[in-house]
C-alpha cells in the first residue's frame, strides 16, 4: 500500500486511490466542485489543485483524478497550491457571479470577489464543469445535453440548442449542478415540467386513480422498462400517486383480514 504524505499528515491508501481519497482519509480538506462519486472524475473545474513532489520539481495536479499509485508527497496548503486554487475560484466567480453555492465555497477558500469581467448573459452562471453532461450520459443513460462551441462560445446545450426530444426531465442534471444553474420549472397549468435553461418540456404523468400530477411521463416509462416484473403489483403502484397508493394498500390489507376473519 502506498504512503501519501499530505502536508503534515501521512496515510496509507490503495494504489488506485486518488489524492482526494487520500486527503479525505487523512482528514485534510481540498475544495471540490465538479467531483461526485457517481460520475467519472474529470478534473474540469480545477478547484482541487494541489502540488506534488516530483523530486527535482513540484507540479500542480488535480486531486480528484490523480491516482496515487506509489509513495507520494502532496502539498495542499503550499503557497503555490493555495494561490492556484484561489485564482481558479476568481475565474469561476466571473462565470457564475450569482451562484450562492460558489460564493460560500469562495469564502471558505479566502476569496472575496473577482477582478475579472463577468461573462456575457448567454453564458451566465455556468462554470462548464460538465457534471450535468456526465450524469445524463453515465447515470441516466440518455445523453440529452453536451458541450457546443469553443473558447468563449463554449456552452452546455441540447443538440442545435433546441428543446431535446431525448430529455426525460428526470432532473438529475439539476440535482448535480454544483452552482445551481440548472433548474426544474413546473408548469402545472399545462401539466408539464421544464428543465431550464435547456428548454426541454415534458408531460407529467397523472395518477391513474385521482388524476394528481406526478413524475414526468418519460421517467415512468423508462423506469417501468427497466424493472423486472416478478413483483406484479409494482407496475400498478408506479402509476399511482402516494395517496392512492396508500389507499390501495389499506384496501388490500382489509381484504386479507376479512378473508381470515
Ligand atoms: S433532465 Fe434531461 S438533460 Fe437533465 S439529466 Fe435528465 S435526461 Fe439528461
Amino acid at each position: 500500500m502506498p504512503t501519501v504524505r499530505i502536508d503534515d499528515r501521512e496515510v496509507k491508501v490503495n494504489a488506485e486511490d486518488t489524492i482526494l481519497d487520500a486527503a479525505n482519509k487523512a482528514g485534510k480538506w481540498i475544495p471540490t466542485l465538479c467531483y461526485s462519486p457517481v460520475i467519472s472524475a474529470s478534473g474540469s473545474c480545477r478547484i482541487c489543485m494541489v502540488e506534488i513532489d516530483r523530486g527535482d520539481r513540484r507540479q500542480l495536479v488535480t486531486a480528484c483524478n490523480y491516482p496515487v499509485r506509489r509513495d507520494i508527497t502532496v502539498y495542499v496548503e503550499s503557497e503555490t497550491a493555495v494561490r492556484a486554487r484561489q485564482g481558479i475560484m476568481k475565474l469561476l466567480l466571473a462565470r457564475s457571479p450569482e451562484s450562492e453555492e460558489l460564493h460560500l465555497l469562495a469564502e471558505r477558500m479566502g476569496v472575496k470577489g473577482t477582478p475579472y469581467p463577468k461573462v456575457t448573459e448567454s453564458q451566465r452562471n455556468c462554470i462548464l464543469c460538465g457534471m450535468c453532461i456526465l450524469v445524463c450520459e453515465e447515470v441516466i443513460d440518455v445523453s440529452a445535453i453536451g458541450f457546443s462551441g469553443r473558447g468563449v462560445e463554449k456552452m452546455v446545450t441540447t443538440p442545435f440548442k433546441l428543446a431535446s426530444e431525448e430529455c426525460i426531465a428526470c432532473g438529475a442534471c439539476a440535482a448535480i449542478c454544483p452552482v445551481g444553474t440548472i433548474k426544474i420549472r413546473p408548469h402545472l397549468d399545462d401539466g408539464e415540467v421544464e428543465i431550464s435553461p435547456f428548454k426541454s418540456r415534458v408531460k407529467l404523468k397523472k395518477c391513474k386513480e385521482c388524476g394528481e400530477l406526478m413524475v414526468p411521463e418519460p421517467v415512468t416509462k423508462k423506469m417501468l422498462g427497466k424493472v423486472d416484473f416478478t413483483w406484479k403489483e409494482y407496475k400498478e403502484r408506479a402509476l399511482l400517486c402516494p395517496v392512492c397508493k396508500r389507499k390501495k394498500s389499506a384496501e388490500a390489507l382489509s381484504l386479507v383480514e376479512s378473508k381470515r376473519g
